[in-house]
């Protein structure tokens, strides 16, 4: 038996089986006993307070073989940066098969990290996405350093990371005058995060199809290191379980 947000009953395959493909190739994945957007942005933030209490429920995360025959059925996606004072699992004390979580640096939506999150959506029932960011985030403060000196970093691997994040944050960078750098830092990585957000609403056909359908909410979060807090940027939509109809 393998204690999941779904209860402590065992993983059991999907209800109901795959129906036909999306309009753009990805097979679509209907599971009744998902949990809904709220409901999964309540398990997040609940697990959150008991890491903050030291109340953790996955202290002992040990191996289970089991999983391995079972399907995943993460009940939210992540996406986070690669920090490693932000780890995901353990900042929303949250134990295997919980999370499908996309961590580089910077939370940057490349387009391999767009196809990830399809790739859950689509094949998981999984209803919620949160772009989590963090306070004192290297990959946000290497893209204001970039625009203020004009001079990028060398490497064009890292370019890829701050030419993601540039244009987010480009106007609040240049006209934040007189800002302290830490406000700055702050405001500009939760302008990344919504711009991030946006980008994965609108950039994919997938992803925007389920949430148009109501199957799929994207959100922003910021996790504070200063406090091990994390607060939501976006509503996240009111309704019931999970248990809304397939709606084709
Ligand atoms: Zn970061």
């Amino acid at each position: 038996m393998v204690l999941t947000a779904f209860g402590d009953r065992a993983c059991v395959p999907l209800a109901v089986p795959p129906t036909p493909l999306h309009a753009c190739g990805m097979p679509r994945t209907w599971d009744p006993e998902s949990l809904s957007p709220a409901k999964a942005v309540r398990f997040l933030l609940d697990g959150n307070q008991r890491f903050l209490d030291k109340a953790s429920t996955h202290q002992a995360r040990t191996f289970q073989a089991e999983l391995a025959d079972q399907p995943q059925r993460p009940f939210a996606i992540v996406l986070g940066c690669a920090d490693s004072r932000t780890p995901v699992e353990i900042l929303f004390d949250q134990g295997f098969g919980d999370l499908f979580v996309v961590r580089i640096a910077g939370h940057v939506v490349a387009p391999s990290v767009v196809g990830s999150i399809e790739f859950a959506a689509s094949q998981f029932g999984t209803r919620l996405v949160v772009v989590l960011g963090h306070t004192r985030c290297g990959a946000i403060a290497a893209t204001v350093q970039a625009i203020q000196s004009g001079n990028g970093p060398e490497s064009r691997n890292i370019r890829a990371v701050t030419d993601r994040i540039a244009p987010h944050i480009e106007p609040l960078v240049r006209t934040g005058g007189a800002s302290a750098q830490q406000v700055l830092l702050r405001e500009s990585m939760r302008a990344h995060v919504r711009a991030s957000v946006d980008h994965l609403r609108h950039g994919s056909r997938l992803l925007e199809e389920l949430v148009l359908a109501g199957r799929l909410a994207i959100v922003g979060a910021e996790y504070e290191l200063e406090t091990g807090r994390v607060h939501l940027l976006d509503d996240v939509p009111n309704e019931g379980g999970g248990t809304d109809p397939p709606s084709g």
